[in-house]
């Protein structure tokens, strides 16, 4: 395993392997994921597909932000708004 820094008590960052299959709802899959900056509030996408084979928090532990350049200051989160659609909403 490379280089890692332990995460800032305050972030919690997913554990575990990622689920390159995870599906939302309506059976769409997901493919890319939302990753916020803690520090400087920038967001970005990241493809599923281009990320190592790494756990989540290894992944995350190695993240810099494009925007003020800390390493790890990272929230994850899944890009719903690839499997829901916000017009229609979550039950219909
Ligand atoms: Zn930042």
């Amino acid at each position: 395993m490379p280089w890692r820094r332990k995460p800032a008590r305050f972030l919690r960052y997913w554990t575990g392997p990622v689920d390159r299959e995870a599906t939302g709802a309506s059976g769409k899959q997901f493919k890319t994921v939302l990753v916020y900056c803690v520090n400087c509030h920038h967001n970005g996408r990241l493809k599923l597909a281009d990320l190592p084979d790494w756990d989540w928090s290894d992944i995350s532990a190695h993240l810099e932000c494009t925007g003020c350049g800390r390493v790890g200051w990272v929230d994850t989160r899944i890009d719903w708004s690839e499997v829901v659609d916000f017009n229609k909403g979550i039950c219909g």
